[in-house]
C-alpha cells in the first residue's frame, strides 16, 4: 500500500506518533482479551436472576446516550477538521444511537411518573432498541465502504461548515423517521418480548442475528480498511468488539434483571466509556501538538532564518515598545548598528557559502556577548541591530568597544588587514542613545537614522571601530 493511500486509509487525520497508535492497539486489545475471559466466564451464569433495580433501565440509557452524544459531537468536530466523509457518517452513527436510546428512555411506560413502572416495557421500545444497535453499526459500516472505496474524497474547504451543520442534523432526521416508521407499523410488528418478560424469541430469532451480524460486519469493516493505523481506528474496533460482547452476553440469558443482562450494559457502556475516553485524549493531544506548532511558527515568524537572531520584523516592533517603556520608566536606551567590514570583498574572495558561514559566527558571537534583555537582530544582509534597554551612553560604549574587539579575536580570516595586523573580519558600530528623561523624546527613526550616521562615520574613519552618534568614542 502506497504512502499516500495509507495516510487517506485511516481515521482522523491527526498525525499522532506510532508509539500511540502502538499503546492504543496494545491496551484495546489488553481491555478486549479482559472482557471476553468475563463474559466467557459469566455466560453459564448468565441466566440466573439477580436482585430486580428497575430504575436502572432509564439510568442507563441516559448515561449510554450522553456518551454517545458527547462521542458524535466530538467525532463531528473532527470531520470539520478533516473533511473526510467516513468521519461524518461515524457521528451520525453515534449521534443516531444516541437519540434512539432518548426516545427510548420516553418510550418506557411511566418513566415520568412517580415510581415509574419500569418493569413493565413497551413492544415499541424493544423495537427503537433493535434499530438503534443495527443502524448505528451499518452506519459505521457504510462509513468503512466510503472509507475504502473513495479514501481520497474530502468535502470542500468552502462548505465544510455547511456541511458539518447539515451532518449533524442528519441524525435527527433519521431517528425520527425510524420512530415515525415503527410507530406507524405498531400493531404490524411481531412482539419481541413475551408477557412473562423473555426475549429468547429476539435472542435466537432473525432480530437478534441480524445485529449480531451487523456489529461482526462493521468490526470486519473497521479492522479490513482502517488496519488499526491509528489510535482512534483501535478503540472503534473496540467498541463494535464491545457491541458483540454486549448481544452475546445479552442474547445467551432469555429475560431482563439477569446476570448475563445486568452484565452486558457495563459491556455496552464500556464500548461508549473506551471510545470517549480516547477521544478526549485525542484531544488533549492535539491541543499540546497545536501549542507545539504555533510556538515553533511563533517562534519561525520572529527570527532570522541563517543566524538565528531576531529578525527586522521583531526589531522594529521591540524598539517601539523598548522605547515606551523607557520613557514611561525615565530610564535611558541604546542601540547600536553594526556592520561587517569590507564583507563585498570578503564574499568575492571566500564564496558566499563561506560568506553565509561567516555571518553565523559573527551574529553567534554578537548573541553572545549581550545581556538576555539586550535585543540582538539581524538588520538586514551582514548589518546587525543591538536595543541595550536601561543602559546609559558609557555602558553602551563600552559594551559596542568589547563586542568589536570580541569579533575581531574571533580570527576569521578576511583579505583586508585590521589595524595593520592579521587581516582577519572585523566590524564598525555606529551607538545612538535615549538619554533618560530627555525632551523632547526621540522617535524609533531619529534613534536608527543617528546610529546609521555614526556606523557610516565609522567607515568613513577607517573601518573597525565604534563611534557614538555625534561624538567618536573610539578609534
Ligand atoms: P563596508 O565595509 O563599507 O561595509 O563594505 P561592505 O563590502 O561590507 O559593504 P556592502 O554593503 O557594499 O556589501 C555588503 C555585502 O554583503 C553585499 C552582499 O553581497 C553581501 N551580503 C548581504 N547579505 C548576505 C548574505 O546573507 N550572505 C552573504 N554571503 N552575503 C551577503
Ligand atoms: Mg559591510
Ligand atoms: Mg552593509
Amino acid at each position: 500500500m502506497s504512502t499516500a493511500k495509507t495516510s487517506c486509509s485511516s481515521l482522523m487525520t491527526t498525525t499522532f506518533s506510532a508509539r500511540y497508535t502502538r499503546l492504543s492497539r496494545f491496551l484495546a486489545g489488553l481491555t478486549a482479551a479482559v472482557m471476553t475471559v468475563v463474559a466467557l466466564a459469566l455466560l453459564p451464569y448468565a441466566d440466573l436472576p439477580a436482585e430486580r433495580v428497575a430504575l436502572l433501565v432509564p439510568v442507563f440509557s441516559s448515561v449510554q446516550a450522553t456518551l454517545n452524544a458527547v462521542i458524535a459531537y466530538l467525532v463531528v468536530l473532527q470531520f470539520y477538521a478533516d473533511r473526510k466523509y467516513p468521519t461524518a457518517l461515524i457521528s451520525i452513527g453515534f449521534a443516531f444511537s444516541a437519540l434512539l436510546s432518548a426516545i427510548q428512555i420516553v418510550s418506557l411506560p411511566g418513566v415520568f411518573t412517580e415510581g415509574g413502572n419500569f418493569e413493565r416495557f413497551a413492544p415499541i421500545a424493544i423495537w427503537l432498541w433493535v434499530a438503534r444497535l443495527s443502524g448505528h453499526a451499518l452506519l459505521i459500516l457504510l462509513a468503512m465502504l466510503v472509507l475504502k472505496g473513495r479514501p481520497a474524497l474530502l468535502a470542500s474547504e468552502r462548505s465544510v461548515g455547511y456541511q458539518t451543520a447539515v451532518f449533524a442534523i442528519m441524525p435527527v432526521v433519521l431517528a425520527v423517521m425510524v420512530y415515525a416508521f415503527l410507530g406507524y407499523n405498531r400493531d404490524l410488528l411481531p412482539g419481541l418480548m413475551d408477557a412473562s418478560g423473555s426475549y429468547s424469541g429476539l435472542a435466537h430469532g432473525r432480530a437478534g442475528y441480524f445485529m449480531l451480524a451487523c456489529w461482526t460486519l462493521a468490526l470486519l469493516g473497521i479492522l479490513l480498511v482502517t488496519r488499526l493505523q491509528r489510535g482512534f481506528d483501535c478503540w472503534l474496533a473496540f467498541s463494535a468488539y464491545s457491541y458483540i460482547l454486549y448481544l452475546i452476553v445479552n442474547f445467551t440469558s432469555a429475560s431482563r434483571f439477569t446476570i448475563g443482562w445486568y452484565t452486558s450494559r457495563f459491556f455496552e457502556l464500556a464500548a461508549a466509556a473506551t471510545l470517549l475516553g480516547a477521544l478526549l485524549f485525542e484531544v488533549l493531544r492535539m491541543q499540546q501538538r497545536l501549542k507545539k506548532l504555533y510556538s515553533n511558527a511563533y517562534q519561525a515568524s520572529i527570527r532570522d532564518g541563517l543566524t538565528g537572531l531576531y529578525s527586522r520584523r521583531y526589531f522594529d516592533t521591540a524598539l517601539a515598545r523598548e522605547l515606551a517603556a523607557a520613557e514611561r520608566s525615565r530610564r535611558p536606551l541604546s542601540l547600536l548598528m553594526v556592520d561587517i567590514d569590507y564583507f563585498k570583498q570578503y564574499n568575492d574572495t571566500h564564496g558566499h557559502l563561506a560568506g553565509d558561514d561567516c555571518i553565523r559566527r559573527v551574529a553567534a558571537s554578537l548573541l553572545d556577548g549581550f545581556r538576555g534583555s539586550d535585543i540582538v537582530a539581524r538588520y538586514g544582509g551582514e548589518e546587525f541591530v543591538v536595543i541595550l534597554p536601561d543602559t546609559g551612553r558609557e555602558l553602551a560604549c563600552q559594551t559596542a568597544e568589547r563586542l568589536r574587539s570580541q569579533i575581531m579575536a574571533l580570527g576569521i580570516p578576511s583579505v583586508r588587514p585590521a589595524d595593520a595586523n592579521e587581516p582577519v573580519v572585523t566590524v564598525s558600530i555606529g551607538l545612538s542613545h535615549q538619554p533618560p528623561g530627555a525632551e523632547p523624546r526621540k522617535t524609533m527613526q531619529t534613534l536608527i537614522g543617528e546610529a546609521d550616521d555614526a556606523l557610516y562615520k565609522a567607515k568613513r574613519q577607517g573601518r573597525n571601530r565604534v563611534v557614538c552618534a555625534a561624538e567618536r568614542t573610539d578609534g
